[in-house]
């Protein structure tokens, strides 16, 4: 018997499959680690097919070593799936691989919990009544029955225990504990579906992709429930993602108070342990219900009968580091593998996931009101150019200082958001508003600083930095970004009585941090929380009634295709936390540049009215969904080598443009925005190209690169982030 091997080892050289004898002493399953000779070397190898003939000769097949479990830890499912993301997303296969095991397991360094326990014997004889402690345990044993070995050492002293263990009074078990990640226990009866959700519920019930557009506080969450108890009763299992799980306690606690512990955990916050425990039970079936960030939708779940990605729209769902992957691609991987229902959820979702409803690719539900019937709350733009012309020259205008002192002398809460996102910034005009753009893509410029000029992150094209504004000759011209810490400061100035939070990258640190500061805040009354995007997400707290957008702007003005969608999903999100319970919430947007189209169908809640303007600016523009992005790039610490090696792809992309010169959009070669990184040169090949031959194109530009090259090459179709 023969055994194809994958190494697991990241290096382009060894992505390909190996082959080993089976000796004649075990049997290995497809699926099971193994450890096999390499050179002099022994590696860590995967087995992904066995054969009765070999390709090669047998006699120069060297065995297979030795197996590490005794079971596949890889499942039938994720075999194929590597197979698939190999071939579609150009991954190395070890590389794949490593996604469906946790990290920990790979190294070894992660290890099944034993916990000794103690008990007594069938028959002893008691202890001489001298020995006080001893005798103390066997009565607290006889009580108890059974207690942690380190708990009777603790509250008795280890030298009796001891003592006993060794006379054979106390016999000493040792047993495998999961350990289990933290959640909020909360109470969790299940509600009487509102007559929209009952729809939503009844509409998604085939084997088919579903994108459910419900507006902020339609209950997506009850339907949600509802939809795995169905699956759970005709005895299949789900899959729920979430975009960030610490982000979101309340929805990790109301699956934990539904499902108990048929519900498994998986995120990056999670000890090792934590991690290698949910993973286990989720393999061995014993946890039916994944609850997980991004890379739970590799957990080794069989059976499933429903996906539902929550908050379908949030580009946490990409992964932007190496093996770079869709989330969106492998769960309709994996419903099309198990034949189930797919639920992508959102109040705004991705203009991609909506042209493809509309294109009858997904099956469209709508929930379009709240729960309780409740307004959507009323969203005010204020200009803070007029502002300024009036004198104020405050983060806050007036009107939300105003707003404010409401929500603070009633003794309710109130949320800032200050969108702080990514490290570029634009140029903007204080006196006009006037922000500098591309003249060929309609993008805005991002400021590098380092050269004192303004790029265009889309062609790489290149315009002085303003030092005048080119449209009312003003000086003023700003760049940067307020941080919240400035806002908290303003505020304690304010009201220097109410409880102020802050919650960001800063703040949240450590275990815990973002469960800390939420329920910190749902007691603060008055209470203002300031924040990042942290805060938009899926947040429900009843006392919120005013939410404040400081600077709307800061994301309409970035420099990639998606920054307009972007801005109004997080205005949607954000104005979403407000007025979810029994008034009606009140948002203030302050914005240089009131008149954009993006602020006239957020404030309107008109989600298909953006839709239909943004949809049709991308296919006149060419940019996704009508058309595909793609940048390779390239780093190595060799400047020379970089350049050279990226030169000489893009030569021969120049050859595939000019076979497919009609469905070429664009084409440039640069250096990226972050020239280097960790003393890395950074190279990019950039290009845009129609859809109809876009498969085939890319096959033939992911080929363009020399396998042989020096520099390690990313590929990434359709990038959030251009840095
Ligand atoms: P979404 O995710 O759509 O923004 P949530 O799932 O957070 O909305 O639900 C909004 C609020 O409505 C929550 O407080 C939730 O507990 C409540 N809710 C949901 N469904 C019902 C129902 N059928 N009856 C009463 N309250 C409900
Ligand atoms: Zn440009
Ligand atoms: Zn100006």
């Amino acid at each position: 018997m023969f055994a194809k091997i994958i190494i697991d080892q990241d290096a382009k050289a060894l992505d390909k499959i190996f082959e080993y004898s089976v000796p004649q002493n075990f049997a290995v399953e497809v699926g099971q680690r193994v450890l096999v000779p390499f050179g002099n070397r022994t590696l860590q190898g995967f087995v992904v097919e066995l054969c009765e003939q070999s390709e090669y000769d047998p006699s120069k097949v060297k065995p297979i070593a030795q197996k590490i479990e005794d079971f596949p830890v890889i499942k039938k499912e994720m075999l194929q799936l590597m197979f698939e993301m190999a071939d579609k997303l150009h991954l190395k296969l070890a590389s794949i691989l490593r996604l469906f095991l946790p990290s920990e397991m790979r190294t070894d360094s992660v290890h099944e919990l034993l916990v000794k326990f103690c008990v007594l014997a069938e028959n002893f004889e008691m202890p001489s009544t001298r020995a006080k402690k001893q005798l103390e345990i066997v009565q607290h044993l006889k009580q108890k029955e059974r207690a942690k070995f380190t708990d009777l050492s603790k509250q008795f002293g280890y030298a009796a225990l001891a003592a006993l263990v060794k006379s054979g009074v106390v016999r000493v078990e040792q047993e495998q504990i999961n350990r289990t990640p933290e959640f909020d226990r909360i109470e969790s009866a299940a509600r009487k579906l509102t007559p929209l959700q009952q729809r939503a519920v009844e509409e998604i019930c085939e084997a088919k992709t579903y994108l459910l557009h419900g507006v902020t506080g339609s209950g997506k969450t009850e339907v949600y429930l509802n939809l795995i108890e169905r699956q759970l009763s005709k005895g299949k299992t789900a899959l729920m993602l979430v975009p960030e799980i610490s982000l979101t306690p309340q929805v990790l606690a109301s699956f934990k108070a539904r499902f108990g512990d048929n519900v498994a955990l998986i995120h990056s916050g999670l000890s090792a342990g934590e991690r290698f425990d949910e993973w286990k039970r989720i393999f061995l079936g014993q946890a039916r219900v994944v609850v997980g960030a991004r890379s739970a939708i590799f957990s080794p779940i069989e059976n499933l009968g429903i996906i539902i990605i929550d908050e379908e729209h949030e580009q946490s769902y990409v992964s932007e580091s190496n093996p770079r992957y869709d989330t969106h691609d492998i769960a309709l991987f994996r419903r099309n593998y198990n034949n189930c229902a797919l639920v992508l959820g959102s109040a705004t979702p991705s203009i991609e996931s909506y042209a493809k409803a509309i294109d009858g690719q997904y099956q469209l539900v709508e929930m379009p009101v709240r729960v309780n019937g409740m307004e959507m709350p009323k969203i005010v733009t204020i200009d803070m150019l007029m502002e300024l012309r009036q004198g104020n020259n405050q983060i806050f205008s007036i009107p939300l200082i105003y707003e404010l002192r409401d929500i603070v002398e009633q003794k309710k809460q109130a949320m800032i958001f200050i969108n702080r996102r990514g490290f570029s910034s634009f140029q903007r005009c204080r006196q006009c508003g006037y922000v500098a753009k591309c003249t060929d893509c309609d993008v805005s410029l991002v400021y590098h600083r380092f050269e004192n000029k303004l790029k265009c992150h889309y062609c790489g094209k290149r315009f002085h930095a303003l030092d005048v504004c080119p449209s009312c000759g003003s000086a003023d011209i700003k760049q940067g970004a307020i941080g919240t810490e400035r806002v908290v400061e303003e505020l304690g100035k304010l009201f220097p009585d109410v409880r102020v939070l802050r919650m960001d990258n800063d703040t949240t640190s450590g275990k815990n941090g973002h469960r800390k500061i939420l329920n910190e805040f749902r007691n603060a009354k008055p209470g203002i929380l300031v924040g990042t995007q942290m805060i938009a997400k899926g947040h429900d707290f009843e006392d919120v009634l005013l939410v404040g957008i400081v600077d709307a702007d800061q994301s309409l003005f970035q420099s990639d295709f998606r920054s307009i969608e972007r801005t109004f999903q997080l205005i949607t999100q954000v104005a979403g936390r407000a007025g979810r319970s029994a008034k009606q919430g009140r948002v203030i947007l302050q914005t240089y540049s009131p008149r954009h189209y993006v602020y006239r169908f957020a404030t309107n809640y008109d989600y298909k009215g953006f839709f239909n303007k943004e949809v049709n600016l991308r296919k006149v523009t060419n940019f996704p969904p009508y058309a595909r992005i793609v940048r390779i790039l390239f780093s190595h610490e060799d400047e020379k080598v970089v350049a050279a090696e990226c030169k000489l792809c893009y030569n021969k992309v120049q050859a595939i443009r000019e076979a497919y010169s009609k469905d070429f959009v664009y084409l440039d070669v640069m250096k990226a925005p972050l020239n280097k990184i960790k003393n890395k040169f950074r190279y990019q090949i950039m290009m845009r190209f129609k859809l109809e031959k876009a498969d085939e194109i890319e096959k033939q530009i992911f080929e363009a690169v020399d396998p042989k090259a020096k520099s390690s090459v990313f590929f990434e179709i359709n990038p959030n982030n251009l840095s």
